[in-house]
């Protein structure tokens, strides 16, 4: 099927109030822009570099998501442009996208990683770091950052009632931060194997690669 079909029969089986990121992560511009033709503007990718390249390369009113995992030493390269880092995992990042955000002026959109996987390579706060962190002062200090909301992956398994306790976990975390954090309104879950049961346990935002664009090599 091609990209727009794909596109299509994505944004018909997700609500509305839910945002759509089309992971292009690998895939060449060429995929992207069929992707833009037919109305997608979102666009997440893993790595700084690549993303940069295409940012450059692509029409500019498209937002670009940071959503794998970040080095601090190249958070300069994507501060100008980037619209949303997802896989924010320490203070310490967050202080750099802080400073990196105020050389260009800007106020940078972030969500905090939780980790929420059984297994543990995935990267991420746990409840107690999470909650710590959002009383911690030099947090609340920080002006070029915006915490919008949290999140997660869950366990790479046919398991479905694993992957929905995961979503389960952090929707009550995001429940509580909801309560203490203003500019809190994304829960980003879901990718092409788990969006409906993310969808069911409140996610606000997918992140769907492969289903839009075709297996990764
Ligand atoms: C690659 C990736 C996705 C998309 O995965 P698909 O299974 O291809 O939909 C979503 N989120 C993150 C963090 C990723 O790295």
């Amino acid at each position: 099927m091609s990209i727009q079909k794909n596109l299509a029969n994505i944004q018909q089986s997700i609500p509305h109030h839910v945002t759509l990121v089309a992971v292009s992560k690998t895939k060449p511009v060429s995929d992207l822009l069929e992707a833009y033709r037919a109305g997608q503007r979102i666009f997440g990718e893993n790595k700084i570099q690549e993303m940069t390249q295409k940012w450059e390369e692509m029409p500019k009113d498209i937002q670009w998501h940071m959503i794998g995992h970040v080095q601090r030493n190249k958070v300069k390269y994507m501060a100008e442009y980037v619209a949303l880092v997802h896989g924010v995992d320490s203070l310490k990042l967050l202080k750099e996208i802080d400073k990196q955000a105020k050389k260009y002026d800007r106020t940078i959109p972030c969500l905090l990683q939780v980790h929420i996987a059984e297994e543990d390579t995935k990267f991420g706060f746990d409840r107690e770091e999470l909650l710590l962190l959002i009383e911690n002062p030099e947090f609340l200090g920080l002006k070029n950052v915006r915490v919008k909301g949290l999140m997660g992956m869950a366990t790479f398994t046919n398991d479905q009632d694993q992957v929905r306790r995961e979503f389960k976990t952090i929707k009550q975390l995001y429940a509580v931060i909801n309560t203490k954090i203003s500019t809190v309104d994304t829960l980003s879950i879901g990718m092409s194997g788990d969006y409906h049961i993310a969808i069911e346990e409140g996610s606000t935002m997918v992140r769907i690669g492969s289903s839009i664009f075709g297996a990764r090599n």
